[in-house]
């Protein structure tokens, strides 16, 4: 038993002894009045008495106090030290000795309030590293948000000289067929008019082409927050594959597509999935150094909407697939490859609650797999 529990219980079993023997006596004074019991018989009896009260007071007391007193001291003792090993002033003043010996309940009292202290100022540590990390939290949503911005004006500067050149061949057949249109107009007569209208129609359709690309090429370069709506996988997936189509390093590339008709939407802001999308098409393009095939496809699978972008090229070096969506991991030469494209396809998939996986299918080439949420009612727009 501990010593500061001692005192406590000494006392409490005197009074247990003296309450039995008064007990007795009690009883045993109208018998020592009518000479049933002599004096002496009498001293005995109380004395027996208050042996049995005391050592039944000893075992009760020990089981029913000591030993749960005791524990609950140690565990005290133990979680205070615990605490106190963490530096908090609050638990053991300088000096004082944080141990409840010696004060029995008291101490354990002592003890406990100490524990509280300790865990309330737990507690207030725990609330500022909470905030901390909330503030840390935030600033690494901003960073990634800044280097998505960031890839996406990269790729739109690397795209805006072939969009220049994909721009400048239809605006030489647009001048060409204004020419041709204006002397047709001068000659006159129904044959002469009608091919000038045949030609305005030309021109009409060269400039929807030009405006098309420039618009896509603008909305990959503009800022923009995140906007997550139902959103049709054809619209990004066009306007993917015109920019790639633009390239002179994708000319070469046949594209094909399989999207179900009745797929449904997905939830997804249009202009990232847009950005993701074409930056596989493009790694497809590099990795079949401009020439060979890519298909796209879509499927549908329960709740979610499954996206893959396979080419025919070389595929992942086995070593590196574990590697490929680490910022900065890239195998191309220096300057033509940042190895973000494929870190930031993931940080654009899962900001959107998907997942994103790069593979090599069996039959050969590399295909990479997005699986976004399907959404629930329909596309909008
Ligand atoms: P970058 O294209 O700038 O290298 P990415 O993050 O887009 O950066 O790609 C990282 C690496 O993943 C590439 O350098 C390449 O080794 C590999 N990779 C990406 N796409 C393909 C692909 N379609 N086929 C083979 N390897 C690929």
């Amino acid at each position: 038993m501990r010593p500061g529990v001692r005192p406590v219980l000494l006392l409490d079993l005197a009074a247990a002894g003296a309450a039995t023997a008064a007990v007795v006596l009690a009883a045993g004074l109208p018998l020592a009045a009518r000479g049933a019991l002599t004096p002496l018989a009498l001293a005995l009896v109380v004395l027996a008495g208050a042996g049995a009260g005391l050592t039944f007071g000893a075992v009760l007391l020990f089981r029913a106090v000591a030993r749960p007193v005791d524990r609950l001291l140690g565990a005290a003792e133990r979680l205070g030290a615990d605490a106190r090993a963490d530096a908090l002033p609050l638990l053991a003043p300088p000096g004082e000795r944080a141990a409840p010996e010696g004060r029995g309940v008291a101490g354990a009292a002592v003890a406990f309030e100490r524990l509280a202290g300790a865990l309330s100022e737990e507690r207030v540590r725990l609330a500022d590293k909470v905030g901390e990390l909330e503030r840390a939290n935030a600033a690494l949503l901003d960073a990634r948000e800044s280097l998505v911005r960031a890839e996406r004006l990269a790729t739109a500067g690397q795209l805006a000289s072939g969009i220049a050149h994909e721009v400048g061949n239809p605006l030489g057949a647009i001048s060409g067929y204004a020419e041709l249109a204006r002397a047709r107009l001068r000659d006159g007569g129904p044959a002469a008019l009608a091919q000038a209208s045949e030609f305005a129609e030309r021109i009409a359709a060269e400039t929807a082409r030009i405006d098309r690309i420039v618009r896509d090429l603008l909305d990959l370069a503009r800022p923009s927050a995140p906007e997550v709506r139902p959103v049709d996988v054809r619209g990004p997936l066009d306007a993917a594959l015109r920019l790639a189509r633009a390239q002179p390093r994708f000319r070469a590339v046949e594209v094909t597509e399989y999207v179900p008709a009745e797929l449904p939407p997905v939830l997804a802001d249009e202009q990232r999935l847009a950005q993701v999308l074409l930056n596989l098409l493009l790694n497809a393009g590099d990795a079949m150094s401009g020439a060979g095939a890519v298909r796209v496809s879509a499927r549908e699978d329960g709740a979610v909407i499954e996206l893959a972008v396979e080419d025919r090229g070389p595929g992942f070096a086995v070593a590196d697939l574990p590697r490929v969506f680490e910022p900065f991991f890239t195998t191309k030469p220096a300057g033509q490859g940042t190895g973000l494209g494929l870190a930031i396809c993931r940080g654009i998939v899962e900001a959107l609650g998907g997942e994103i996986r790069a593979e090599n299918p069996p039959g050969g080439g590399a295909r990479v797999v997005l699986r976004l949420r399907a959404a629930a009612g329909g596309a909008e727009g």
